[in-house]
């Protein structure tokens, strides 16, 4: 890939995508496009804090391909966030939206803060003025951030509600598409909050229709209880998997009866995490990943299985919720020792099929039932899927590489009608 990869992630970004074009024998051209995101955006912008300071913080946006429609992708706030991070997670979007079908490309920004550091204030003035420094360089039928870790509803009423006001009054109303993951009350669609955890149970599902196998009374533990992590417990929840260890950065709770999720999540809510959960015992990270559990869910970082964990690793099944969750020196592992692994771009591809949806509804001032949404997206899910498996057995491959050369295969078709210009 690009001269300036440095970061271990965006090299593993890159494998994939050399992998797949070189498997399904893709054009040198098209995989030469591929092969670097097609804009790169670094801003920097001042923010005042509530002392009256100013400090000037560093913003990305990487617009990766835009081949199949406008580039999206989430808005990540960490305060690990850095320019190679964000090309790896634009890079998987492409692949992503591709993979879905969706008529979308890949994009992904992010700024290096920890949110919960700020108060309300300074986060409504962190995201509006990365928002206004953004500028043209996004747009509703140009480039549509999402929530991603750090950020939420409430993070993209506000960059909608700074790019409206930079338009005419005449556009405004047609404008509120240039984000997705907005709240209902702001024409976010039902089920965006809950689409990436419920994606990944579909896909799920289809695992272990596809191995004949039920999911009642199975184990899981899960990574994470943002957004991802904790709708995915429920759904799981809902399939009769019992939950029996949560971690996220304040802890790890563990019960080996399963804990009750919602309760679980009303401690989150008022505690600001899972530690001290009352029902349970706390483990270790180390323990936690290592769990006789027979379905493991990343959903929270990147980089938490590598090398130098996987040989603890007991679950049978891994579910990638989180973006890049298993090293591919793991998963070589993992897949040598026969476990199953929902690669990423499958497994959390819900949060995006809900963000079209969002945006189709917002284009036609239509509003679709909870319903229709969740049904629409286990259709979804359930044909990526289908079309991952069948892909594996032809080619006797990994489900990661069959995920990626379905991807690939249908950026390969568009670039092929469409040519390279001039
Ligand atoms: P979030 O900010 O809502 O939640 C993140 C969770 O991870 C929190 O529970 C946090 O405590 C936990 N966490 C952070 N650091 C941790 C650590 N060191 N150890 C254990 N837990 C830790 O974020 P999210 O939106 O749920 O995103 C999680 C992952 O899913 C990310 O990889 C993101 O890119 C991916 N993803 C999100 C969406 C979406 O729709 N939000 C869609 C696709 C993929």
């Amino acid at each position: 890939m690009t001269s300036h990869s440095t970061s271990r992630l965006y090299q593993e970004a890159a494998a994939n995508v050399d992998q797949a074009t070189a498997a399904i024998d893709m054009d040198p051209k098209v995989r030469h496009i591929l092969s670097a995101p097609m804009n790169e955006l670094i801003i920097n912008f001042p923010v005042q804090r509530d002392t009256g300071d100013y400090e000037v913080l560093q913003g990305y946006r990487i617009q990766h391909n835009n081949v199949l429609g406008p580039y999206k992708g989430g808005i990540r706030f960490h305060p690990g966030v850095d320019l190679d991070e964000v090309r790896a997670l634009a890079t998987w979007m492409t692949f992503k939206c591709a993979l879905l079908q969706l008529p979308f490309g890949g994009a992904k920004g992010g700024v290096a803060i920890d949110p919960h550091l700020l108060s309300d204030a300074e986060l409504e003035r962190v995201v509006r003025r990365f928002t206004h420094s953004l500028g043209e360089n996004i747009g509703p039928e140009f480039d549509i951030p999402a929530p991603d870790m750090g950020t939420d509803a409430r993070t993209m009423g506000w960059m909608m509600d700074t790019y409206l006001n930079s338009r005419g009054p005449g556009e405004r109303q047609n404008a509120r598409r240039v984000v997705t993951g907005k709240p209902v009350e702001l024409g976010g669609s039902l089920g965006r909050d809950s689409a990436t955890g419920r994606g990944a149970a579909y896909a799920l599902r289809h695992l272990y229709g596809e191995l004949d196998r039920t999911l009642v009374g199975e184990t899981a533990a899960i990574q994470g209880f943002g957004n991802v992590g904790s709708h995915a417990a429920v759904a799981l929840s809902e399939l009769g998997v019992k939950i029996i260890a949560i971690a996220d950065v304040t802890g790890v709770v563990h019960d080996p009866d399963g804990l009750d999720v919602e309760k679980l999540r009303a401690h989150a809510d008022d505690r600001g995490g899972v530690a001290d959960y009352p029902q349970s015992e706390g483990l270790r990270v180390e323990e936690f990943f290592a769990l006789d559990v027979d379905i493991l869910v990343p959903a929270a970082l990147e980089t938490q299985i590598t090398a130098a964990n996987v040989d603890s690793i007991r679950a049978r099944v891994i579910v990638e919720a989180a973006n890049g969750p298993v090293t591919a020196e793991a998963a070589a592992v993992l897949e040598h020792g026969g476990v199953h692994v929902i690669p990423d771009i499958l497994a959390n591809a819900g949060g995006v099929v809900v963000s079209y949806y969002e945006w189709v509804q917002n284009k036609t001032s239509d509003r679709w039932t909870a319903k229709d949404v969740d049904e629409r997206l286990r259709d979804a899910m359930w044909d990526a899927a289908d079309r991952v498996a069948n892909r594996r057995l032809e080619r006797r491959c990994t489900r990661r590489q069959a995920a990626y050369m379905e991807a690939a295969s249908l950026l390969q078709t568009v670039y092929g009608l469409r040519g390279i210009f001039p």
